[in-house]
């Protein structure tokens, strides 16, 4: 049955994305995964279908829709049951372009943006340093104007699609004694001289999704690509973060699905004892816990979503839901798994893949922790 929040164009999305990712994605995932590597035809291909621009105007390529419509395709796109696939096309969409429609320039937005929503170009915001992860205010990677320019040098590590996109939404200090309040952000494109990729990082999971370690050595970039204002990039990663956020609790949602769906399926298939194992109170009472925590981190997540898309204040919301959906997606593959028995960790199953890949969940986008904290500090717990 159709969830309250979402309209029948949403629920015709739904269907549309749900059939594109059975058979143009789902067919390919074990081959990406080997390859480490998601075909450019694959982000081409999402653009030329529209899911790129779904809550973009059409004056930029984009189809005019609301944030649920967006949230219908982060939740397909996971139940194809590939973090890794989800993460590095939700970074494209939901991360890289947001800001420049929000605050770019309509020569930026041309550049960048529409090029973005078709597809054609990839995008990747880079703000983790080697140094500097949950604590953003303290990066340490400068950028020094000079004349029409800036200059910029450091690294940035762990960042999705850092490998192959075009652009990169780069942090950097432009005044490093103000802390949070003298980031900005740059749009540094691929080619760029001083810009390099020192190394595609090797993981536990997301295999599909490249993550680079980025390098800037005296990296010029000319002045019309600060994005917004100078000085002001930590409230522009701030603003990102909330969407991100639920984007990753979304992801969770529709993980968590595929990966109690396997596990029904696995053992009604398999016969221990005579008969087949769902038939056993103690993992048939298992599965229904899975089922429950699902259906919580599903109302949680749709709570803080239909918050969000309203424009209302939702900050403990959407951190709570993060936090919630992100460690029982992971638990739920985990119990999954266990389901599977030894099978559960052989390569075959696709659920050895769902549990490994549901494990960076609670660190990307805000860890746990700091989740926790937003909310301990919106209780006004340490008053
Ligand atoms: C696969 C992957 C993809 C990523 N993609 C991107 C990307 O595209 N762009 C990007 O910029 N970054 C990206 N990241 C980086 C990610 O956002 C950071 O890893 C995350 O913010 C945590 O930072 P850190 O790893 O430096 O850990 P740290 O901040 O060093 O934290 C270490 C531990 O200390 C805890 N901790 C830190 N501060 C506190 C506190 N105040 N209270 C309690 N506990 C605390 C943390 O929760 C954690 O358990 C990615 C990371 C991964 C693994």
């Amino acid at each position: 049955m159709a969830h309250w929040l979402f309209g029948e164009e949403h629920e015709a999305l739904r269907r549309t994305v749900r059939s594109f990712v059975q058979k143009e994605l789902v067919p390919h995932l074990e081959r990406w995964e080997e390859s480490q590597e998601i075909p450019r035809s694959v982000f081409r291909r999402c653009g030329e279908l529209g899911f790129f621009g779904l809550k973009f105007p059409e004056e930029y390529g984009g189809q005019g829709g609301d944030y649920l419509a967006s949230a219908v395709f982060k939740e397909e796109v996971a139940r194809g049951g590939s973090v890794g696939l989800a993460g590095a096309l939700g970074v494209h969409s939901g991360v890289a372009l947001p800001p420049i429609f929000k605050f770019g320039t309509g020569e930026q937005r041309r550049r960048f943006l529409v090029p973005g929503i078709a597809g054609e170009k990839v995008g990747a915001l880079a703000v983790t340093e080697p140094n500097a992860g949950s604590d953003v205010a303290s990066i340490q990677t400068t950028a020094r104007r000079d004349g029409d320019s800036y200059v910029l040098n450091g690294s940035k590590i762990f960042i999705t699609n850092g490998v192959y996109a075009d652009f990169v939404l780069v942090a950097a200090k432009t005044d490093p004694a103000a802390g949070h309040r003298g980031i900005s952000l740059f749009l540094v494109e691929r080619g760029t001289p001083g810009f390099s990729v020192g190394r595609k990082l090797a993981k536990a999971g997301m295999l599909c999704s490249d993550t680079g370690y980025l390098i800037f050595e005296d990296c010029r970039v000319p002045a019309e690509n600060l994005l917004g204002e100078e000085n002001r990039g930590f409230y522009l990663i701030m603003d990102g973060f909330q969407w991100e956020r639920l984007m990753m609790a979304l992801v969770s949602v529709g993980v968590a699905e595929v990966a109690l769906e396997q596990a029904v399926g696995y053992v009604r298939s398999r016969t221990q004892f005579g008969q087949p194992v769902a038939r056993f109170q103690a993992v048939a009472h298992r599965l229904v816990d899975m089922a429950t925590q699902l259906e919580m981190i599903r109302g949680l997540t749709y709570q803080a979503l239909w918050l969000f898309a309203q424009g209302r204040p939702c900050l403990k919301e959407v951190s709570m839901a993060k936090l919630a959906a992100t460690e029982a997606a992971h638990r739920i593959a985990g119990e999954a798994l266990q389901l599977h028995g030894g099978y559960g960790y052989m390569r075959e199953y696709p659920i050895e893949r769902i549990w490994r890949d549901t494990r960076v969940g609670t660190i990307v986008a805000g860890t746990s922790e700091i989740m926790r904290e937003i909310v301990a500090r919106e209780m006004e717990l340490y008053r």
